[in-house]
């Protein structure tokens, strides 16, 4: 049984096509510029087919479909014979709202509902729902299942998602924290308890998703209890870019002071914020290293800040679920960035965390890299949302 895992952003589309026998990757790529000009990266993973890598009119999403079914089934890049192989479709979504607490098989109906999350995710969704309705132009009735980023949290309870505002802003208008990057949560702390040879509903569970958006998840018994993003992913821990959380009267001073307007403020927020802001560096990690490196105290200070918060907000999830057995580390930063795990893991002797430098070292593997007296144990685990998308495709569809 194969696959296709479709994430599907406005001007892009990036693909996986799965054999679930193996949970291996048959081939991989990307779409970028749909609707500007077009260009298509193809990289098939077995059949030593070579990668194709051209410009290409790409005008519509359905276009882009059609030209990534070309290519998975071309004799000379393709990795199945034809479209006939590929047994179910599944679709990142980014918001489900209150509606979806589960991945779902695509209906009129459920397009219907994402519709109406649209207004929580204004960039992400529609660009979302633009892939699915090219993906089921394209593919006819193959069977196609949503798989969202807010699933995993719907489990938190009222007091974790409740805003201390009227109540109605709630009842009437959905106001509330919803959380992302859920399937990556989802993921690692599944294999966490793989792991550790436990069943999940016996772990508490700290999951530090850092990437260029960062997240946080309190994890008891399997169960989503907190997250640190909110309404929208702009809050929570200092990002790349974005801002995280802030005292809503910054928000009116600034725009006062300067005559800036709602969008331009919120652009500034999103886009030139987090780490970003303050080193005057750089979003990416790797050069925010290298600028402390050379003395740039600014750089040292995004840095500092970056991990007092995800220490910060991982001891208060320690706090709410009363304990905690394993801290997890993922996502480009967490995965790849040993400085920045050694310099969180500081903050945890309260809890009995020991950090093996040596398994620290490592990269691209599930690994521990607490000691083995450390008494809670903390691990790095290579995300993989596709996987989960493609898992939830086979047991909904086949
Ligand atoms: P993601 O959003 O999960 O793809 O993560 C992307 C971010 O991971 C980049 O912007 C970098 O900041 C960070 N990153 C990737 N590799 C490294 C590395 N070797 N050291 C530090 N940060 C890294």
């Amino acid at each position: 049984m194969k696959i296709l895992v479709i994430n599907a952003g406005s001007s892009s589309l990036k693909y996986q096509l799965i054999d679930m026998e193996t949970e291996n990757v048959m081939a991989k790529g990307l779409c970028e510029r749909i609707g500007i000009d077009g260009h298509l990266k193809h990289t098939p993973l077995v059949g030593g087919k070579p990668v194709y890598n051209e410009d290409i009119a790409l005008p519509t999403h359905a276009e882009a479909i059609a030209a990534v079914i070309d290519k998975l089934t071309s004799a000379e890049y393709g990795v199945v014979a034809s479209m006939k192989e590929i047994d179910a479709v599944g679709h990142r979504v980014v918001h489900g709202g209150e509606k979806f607490a589960c991945s779902v098989k695509i209906d009129d109906e459920v397009m219907a509902a994402l519709e109406e999350c649209t207004p929580f995710a204004p960039l992400h969704n529609p660009a979302n729902i633009t892939g699915i309705n090219a993906c089921r132009e394209v593919m006819g009735d193959v069977p196609m299942v949503a798989v969202f980023d807010t699933a995993f949290h719907q489990t938190m309870p009222g007091k974790a998602f409740m805003y201390a505002v009227p109540y109605d802003y709630y009842k009437n208008d959905g106001i509330r924290r919803y959380g992302f990057h859920g399937t990556s949560h989802r993921y690692v702390s599944a294999r966490c308890a793989e792991l550790m040879g436990k069943p999940i509903e016996e772990l508490k569970i700290v999951s530090c998703h850092m990437g260029n958006g960062s997240s946080l998840a309190a994890i008891d018994g399997g169960k989503c209890v907190d997250t640190s993003m909110g309404f929208t992913p702009l809050v929570g821990l200092p990002m790349g870019t974005r801002c995280g959380d802030l005292d809503a009267g910054v928000i009116q001073f600034i725009m006062n002071k300067y005559g800036m307007n709602i969008d331009e403020m919120l652009a500034v927020l999103n886009k030139k914020s987090g780490v970003l802001g303050v080193s005057g560096v750089s979003s990416d990690f790797r050069d925010l290293d290298n600028a402390a490196a050379e003395g740039n105290e600014r750089a040292q200070l995004a840095l500092d800040m970056f991990h007092y918060w995800v220490a910060k907000v991982a001891g208060s999830y320690v706090a709410a679920m009363n304990g905690v057995d394993a801290i997890i580390f993922t996502a480009g930063v967490g995965e790849n960035s040993k400085s920045s795990r050694k310099a969180i893991a500081e903050y945890f002797g309260y809890l009995g965390v020991e950090i093996d430098d040596e398994a620290n070292s490592k990269r691209g593997e599930d690994i521990m890299i607490s000691t083995p007296d450390s008494k809670v144990k903390v691990f790095v685990i290579p995300t993989n949302e596709e996987l989960v998308i493609a898992r939830d495709t086979k047991a909904i569809c086949c």
